[in-house]
């Protein structure tokens, strides 16, 4: 048989027997993301272009080289995300949300797109986890936002990741920096790539972010940034870092991350993985503060990060980390003719409705092969209903691991039977069920 079609270049299936990994990621985001206050916003996967082109800067690899750019009718063109940020910021400003209060915590999981050389940990179609901390300009914001990410890398179980920081100052340190970077590529010019060579003229900062080889060899010994920061920017860096000090994350200094983006101001940080090969940055961010107000906002101080998430399971997955256990089938009910068939139904719909994972057979196999069924999808439970069950209205409930058998009944009393059973089940079998049952308990006891 040929297939007629085949998944895009850069792209990725996520099978059923995989999902759980991506749901582990998913769910401790998430919940992280809430604990430090943040609350999920959703966005369209496709902005008009010129947000990108004025956010993320149109001397960046993403808008020169990597956006998925569609027209539509008229002279309008639109862009499939290569970011979270540009799209979240416009949608804040239009839905009025800063005027809520300040600041304003955000987060989103996302797909992104961008038309890059496919290969490890580099796709066309990726996600990210973000978040966005907006109207906050205090230092401990900076920190605030670098420990959750910290702290989602650690829930995850991630080890031996590296977080690197730097500090790109404001448009005032920035502009005698450019000028020190000019003067220091410009006898070079000639070796340079021809984009770096445009680069030079319009965003000599971006050369720090070049990939070739040769352009990152020449720029080994260039001027950093750190030693022509203003007086503020030196003392909100230091503050950042005196803070994350006192919440116990370790971090290095890294004077050559500028980040490939161009709304990036003062802080900005970076967790590197050595487990995945060159791909190994899965979390990037810093301070924007000039974004909002380029978007036709007040000018608002704001920050965020965004981590790849095929870089974290990639890591994941190079570690050995644990991924939450995929949920198993608590009962199969096997039927035996048709009457039995038509109770099986009935039965499998009042459990269903209390909340239980039920299956039965729609294949129309006989007996043998549905216990076979049963047991290939891990069921805790098998009830087998025929002639005789249907005579006497109730069944046995045989436990798959240990072959125990109990009556169960298949009238009134079937919630109350099974609901004991499987009770004792998790007891036995479940240790967060138990300590939750536990701390309820003696929540009670203390009341
Ligand atoms: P890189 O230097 O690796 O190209 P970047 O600076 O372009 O990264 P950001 O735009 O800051 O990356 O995106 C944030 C995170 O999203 C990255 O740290 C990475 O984990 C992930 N990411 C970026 N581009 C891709 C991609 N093409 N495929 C998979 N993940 C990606
Ligand atoms: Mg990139």
């Amino acid at each position: 048989m040929a297939l007629l079609a085949k998944r895009p270049n850069g792209t990725q299936d996520v099978v059923p027997n995989e999902v759980y990994k991506w749901q582990t990621v998913e769910s401790v985001v998430r919940d992280t993301a809430q604990q430090f206050g943040f609350r999920e916003i959703r966005v369209p996967t496709f902005e008009e272009t010129g947000l990108f082109v004025r956010s993320v800067g149109d001397t960046t690899d993403v808008v020169q080289k990597e956006m998925y750019t569609v027209s539509s009718t008229g002279d309008k063109t639109y862009t499939l995300r290569p970011e979270g940020t540009a799209g979240v910021i416009r949608a804040v400003l239009e839905n009025g949300i800063l005027n809520e209060g300040l600041p304003q915590k955000v987060f989103y999981t996302i797909s992104c797109y961008r038309h890059e050389k496919a290969q490890k940990g580099r796709l066309r179609e990726f996600h990210q986890f973000g978040c966005e901390l907006l109207g906050a300009a205090a230092p401990a914001a900076d920190a605030d936002a670098i420990a959750l990410a910290d702290s989602v890398l650690k829930r995850l179980g991630l080890k031996n990741i590296r977080l690197n920081i730097n500090s790109i100052g404001c448009p005032e340190c920035r502009a005698k920096y450019r000028e020190a970077l000019k003067a220091y590529f410009e006898p070079h010019r000639d070796e340079l790539c021809s984009t770096c060579q445009e680069r030079l003229d319009k965003n000599p900062l971006r050369l720090l972010d070049c990939k070739s080889e040769e352009d990152q060899a020449i720029a080994k010994d260039a001027p950093v940034i750190i030693d022509y920061l203003c007086e503020d920017c030196s003392a909100h860096f230091e503050a950042v870092k005196k803070q994350l000090g006192i919440m116990g994350i370790d971090y290095v200094i890294n004077p050559k991350i500028v980040r490939g983006l161009d709304y990036y101001t003062r802080t900005v940080f970076e967790f590197i993985s050595d487990d995945i090969g060159a791909q190994g940055t899965v979390c990037g961010g810093g301070r924007y503060d000039g974004l909002i107000e380029t978007l036709g906002g007040k000018p608002t101080p704001a920050l965020g990060f965004a981590m790849g998430l095929e870089r974290i399971l990639l890591t994941m997955e190079a570690q050995g980390c644990e991924f939450m256990e995929e949920k198993t089938c608590d009962l199969y009910i096997a039927a035996m003719g048709d009457k039995a068939a038509e109770k099986t139904v009935e039965t499998v719909t009042r459990l269903r409705e209390e909340g239980f994972y039920v299956e039965y057979d729609l294949v129309g196999r006989g007996l043998k092969a549905q216990m076979k069924y049963a047991d290939k999808i891990k069921a805790k439970y098998v009830i087998v209903i025929g002639d005789s069950e249907l005579e006497s209205g109730s069944a046995k409930l045989k436990n798959m691991a240990t072959g125990e058998q109990t009556d169960i009944s298949l009238g009134d009393e079937l919630l109350d039977d099974f609901g004991a059973q499987y009770y004792e089940l998790m007891m036995s079998t479940d240790d967060d069920f138990r300590s939750f049952v536990e701390a309820f308990a003696e929540d009670g006891e203390n009341k």
